[in-house]
């Protein structure tokens, strides 16, 4: 295996990218092309409102490597990885961004992980050009709340740039959840996993499609999809709220029977009564954060629909890592 250069993949979500596709396109063909090994480039439109589907039909026209799925609708970053992940046809498939935030010149130096014997290299940002500084703190203040609470780790400062193995693929597709947060199942699934640091750069064109309410919904999602440790922290604080409403009931009971000073009480019993009033709301809604996500869940939906799939390759095609005839072109 080692030595060799597999057949690739490229998964390209996009979503009103007009200004900075084609550029993308160049960008990734140059570093791609010379690796010497059978690419695809799959490019997922996510429900464009601009021009981005004719583009990419256009590079369908013009370059034999591509593959392009339009998506019946803007159905999200996350959503669309995901179809890009299920039409894949390489032994490892990259994940990138179409704004060339993630420099495709890193890709080589992944292989070369991969060649190591790691399923996952992942993309660690080291720094980021071009954001303010809010989303670099909210960033960061989301993979710390989502490590405290939830079960699998999600490594620091990763996005979705990164490369996985076709095991890793097959693993990732396996997963039927609705709610998708696919740094965190991709730390979930396990294999042997690299961190790659790197600069992360600005936007190459046009603005950032992850309004904050689109950052905060995917954090909520890590978050509930990954932990129960919300749902223990209702438990906890009814528990203590319940042990105050005991002491509460002792120290009226001992004002009551013994003196005669229990008439200003209130204001003890108002802020009391308004706290566990609070309490209960919150409460109630995290549990039901929990059963809207059993709803969606259990409603069964397909993740997405296409309007149309390009496609000249197919499966057969791709050939297998262990091919020696794959000449190797990585220094
Ligand atoms: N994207 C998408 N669907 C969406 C939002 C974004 O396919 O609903 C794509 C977008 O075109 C880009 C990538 O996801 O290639 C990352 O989005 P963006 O650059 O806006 O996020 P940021 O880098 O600001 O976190
Ligand atoms: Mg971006």
């Amino acid at each position: 295996m080692a030595g060799s250069v597999p057949s690739i993949s490229v998964v390209v979500p996009c979503y009103n990218e007009q200004e900075g596709i084609l550029e993308c396109h160049r960008r990734l063909c140059s570093v791609i092309s010379f690796l010497g090994s059978w690419y695809e480039i799959v490019y997922v439109d996510d429900g464009s409102k601009d021009n981005t589907a004719p583009l990419l039909e256009r590079l369908y026209d013009s370059d034999p490597n591509i593959t392009v799925i339009e998506l019946s609708r803007n159905f999200g970053h996350q959503t669309a990885v995901t179809a890009g992940l299920e039409v894949a046809k390489g032994q490892i498939v990259i994940i990138i961004d179409s704004d060339l935030q993630d420099p495709p010149e890193l890709i080589p130096e992944m292989i070369r992980i991969w060649q190591q014997g790691y399923e996952v290299v992942y993309g660690v940002r080291d720094s980021r050009e071009g954001e303010s500084g809010f989303k670099i703190w909210t960033a960061k203040a989301f993979y710390r709340v989502i490590n405290r609470l939830s079960d699998v780790e999600i490594p620091i400062d990763t996005g979705d740039f990164r490369l996985l193995d076709r095991k890793a693929v097959d693993a990732m597709n396996r997963l039927p959840e609705r709610q998708r947060l696919l740094r965190g199942m991709c730390s979930w699934i396990g294999f042997r996993q690299y961190g790659l640091k790197y600069a992360r750069a600005a936007r190459f064109a046009g603005t950032t499609k992850y309004p904050i309410r689109k950052m905060l919904k995917l954090a909520l999602d890590g978050v509930a999809s990954f932990s129960t440790v919300p749902l223990r922290l209702v438990s906890i604080a009814g528990l203590i709220s319940a042990i105050f409403s005991v002491l509460g009931i002792v120290y009226a009971l001992v004002l009551r029977i013994f003196t005669h000073i229990w008439v200003p009480g209130w204001t003890l019993l108002f802020i009391g009564m308004l706290m566990i009033g609070g309490l209960q709301m919150i409460s109630l809604g995290i549990v039901g954060e929990y059963v809207g996500r059993i709803y969606t869940e259990a409603k069964q939906r397909p993740l997405y629909f296409t309007r149309s799939v390009l496609h000249r390759r197919g499966a057969a095609e791709a050939p297998k890592y262990e091919d020696e005839s794959i000449s190797v072109r990585l220094n």
